[in-house]
């Protein structure tokens, strides 16, 4: 829209009022050229309810995050959420003028500190920007416990850093990142050196079931949500930005979303994310306790199954979401795990599932066990509203079935 369509819009919403004599109650509607249901950048009463509903949903979603509603851009997903942050700041900050007012000097160009374990929306965005000669980056390894030491982020941190961003919880092997640690040795960079930069962003989009979303408390600039890994939220996503980071749009089109995210909004998953965000923040308390109670029961039972076969635990065991067990099995390779596992009706992974169609083994168990075997992996169970104990049970019992067959073949 346009500025004056939008005032004109802002009008009708606060109660500008156009005489029209109305026939009947029959609505006609002739703008399929729009969008072929109502759509929010309409405005003809039924793209006017249509926005109503896109700003409730934001405001819905602004409520759990504690920001403020125009601080919430609706994407297409986790990955686009990723790629908009990482890109959109890029492309605002090489520009020479900028890093020359910051003492860089013409020939620098915008630096990037993340982690070797991130999402590959994350990480292949980085590495992308790198090859086509648009930033520099810094990709700090984790510990062997896939937590990220605070010190090294600080430590990559140089004159033209623009961004550091760092996953909040990861998906494969599920250990939460120190990020309050992480913010506040940023706002320490950023006092010190009298600058702005460089901004934080975290890709929260596994921490959303379990952990606290509060911008404000966390410390970062932009945060990334994806419908996907929230049940019953549509195949929609969330950016947030703070009012302050100077983002770009990243897509050429119309001025949807502030201008950041053009293109028709999907109202209708949109309003399916922000109810489904708002259950899982009401329930998130009871079920990070119910799940840690049955990941424990999963791990301790497992445990004195399995002593016989030799397993490692992938991941800090203290600081890691209340859903997720990974287990290597050091001769026996996730794949064939996984398989054995769904011939008897169990759905696992190995591997992250955006990486799975790869040859390669998993990068983020690779990152904790450099020495092993690339092929063997790990194996991940992730739990969610619909696991009981006697899924659990079952699980346990097939996987020590499955090992003593096993064993035969690899030991
Ligand atoms: C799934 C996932 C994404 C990608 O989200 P999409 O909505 O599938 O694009 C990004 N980051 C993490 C940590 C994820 O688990």
């Amino acid at each position: 829209m346009c500025a004056r369509r939008s005032e004109h819009c802002q009008n009708l919403l606060t109660g500008y009022t156009i005489f029209v004599p109305k026939i009947n109650n029959k609505k006609i509607f002739l703008d399929y050229a729009a969008s072929a249901s109502p759509n929010p950048g309409s405005i003809h009463e039924l793209g006017i309810i249509a926005k109503k509903k896109l700003e409730g949903a934001r405001k819905e979603v602004s409520g759990v995050l504690g920001s403020r509603a125009e601080e919430i851009i609706f994407t297409s997903g986790g990955t686009e959420g990723n790629n908009l942050a990482i890109q959109g700041i890029i492309y605002l900050t090489p520009s020479p003028l900028s890093l020359i007012r910051r003492g860089v000097g013409e020939r620098s160009l915008p630096h990037i500190v993340t982690t070797n374990i991130e999402h590959p929306s994350v990480l292949e965005t980085c590495k992308l920007l790198q090859i086509r000669k648009l930033a520099q980056i810094s990709i700090v390894p984790v510990e062997a416990n896939g937590i990220v030491d605070p010190r090294k982020i600080k430590k990559e941190i140089k004159k033209n850093t623009v961004l550091v961003s760092i996953m909040y919880a990861n998906n494969e092997i599920g250990t939460i990142q120190p990020l309050r640690e992480i913010a506040k040795e940023i706002r320490h960079y950023r006092k010190q050196n009298k600058t702005n930069y460089p901004y934080l962003h975290t890709d929260a989009v596994q921490a959303v079931n379990y952990l606290d979303l509060n911008v404000e408390r966390l410390g970062v600039d932009m945060l990334t949500l994806s419908g996907s890994k929230i049940k019953g939220a549509g195949k929609v996503g969330v950016l947030y930005k703070r009012k302050s980071v100077p983002l770009v749009n990243i897509f050429g089109g119309g001025d949807q979303e502030g201008g950041l995210r053009p293109g028709t909004e999907n109202l209708a998953e949109i309003l399916k994310f922000s109810g489904a965000l708002t259950l899982v923040q009401k329930n998130k308390e009871k079920e990070t306790k119910r799940l840690t109670k049955l990941r424990d029961y999963f791990l301790r039972v497992l445990d004195t199954r399995l002593s016989g076969v030799q397993h490692l635990m992938n991941g800090d065991l203290e600081n890691r979401l209340p859903n997720n067990v990974n287990i290597t099995f050091p001769k026996i390779p996730s794949d064939l795990l996984v398989i054995e596992l769904s011939a008897r009706g169990i759905m696992a992974s190995s591997k992250s599932a955006c990486k799975s169609s790869s040859s390669e083994g998993s990068y983020v168990i690779k990152a904790l066990r450099p020495d092993a075997d690339p092929e063997i992996g790990g194996l991940r169970f992730s739990l969610g509203t619909d696991t009981k104990k006697q899924d659990i049970n079952y699980t346990i019992e097939s996987l020590s079935k499955i090992l003593t067959k096993l064993k035969k073949w690899y030991y």
